[in-house]
């Protein structure tokens, strides 16, 4: 969930791209965010072996998963699921379930603000803050 609104946090400044994985042991799950023309395309890709897979280029792992949405929408999007994981499991929820990794409430304000000031985005936003 941080990785995320952080790799979505970072698009809105010069950065083009944002990567981060999750380790699904002995795999690899690779996050590419890419910003072009006032949208993000987000791959998926899979590498077989997370001892050597953070080393290789995008382009030798398998696609898993790849769509392309406006940034608005992508963000909005991604503010209204971290809304819901704390509204469901409260920040003390949220680090007894993912021991050790408090929930990411800076990092999600860093991305609302950002949102709110760089997008048009006519949806509702009574994500009100932790
Ligand atoms: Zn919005």
């Amino acid at each position: 969930m941080a990785d995320l609104v952080a790799g979505t946090s970072e698009l809105y400044g010069q950065k083009r791209s944002a990567r981060f994985f999750f380790d699904a042991e002995p795999q690899e799950l690779r996050w590419a965010l890419r910003s072009a023309d006032g949208a993000i395309n987000v791959t998926i890709y899979k590498f077989p072996d997370i001892a050597v897979s953070p080393d290789l280029p995008d382009s030798d792992g398998t696609v898993m998963w790849q769509s392309t949405h406006p940034r608005p929408t992508f963000a909005h999007t991604v503010l209204v699921a971290a809304h819901t994981v704390l509204k469901e499991h409260g920040e003390t929820g949220y680090l007894t379930k993912w021991a050790m990794h408090p929930y990411p409430v800076a990092l999600v304000q860093d991305l609302r603000r950002l949102h709110m000031r760089d997008d048009v985005c006519n949806l509702p936003h009574d994500l009100s803050c932790p």
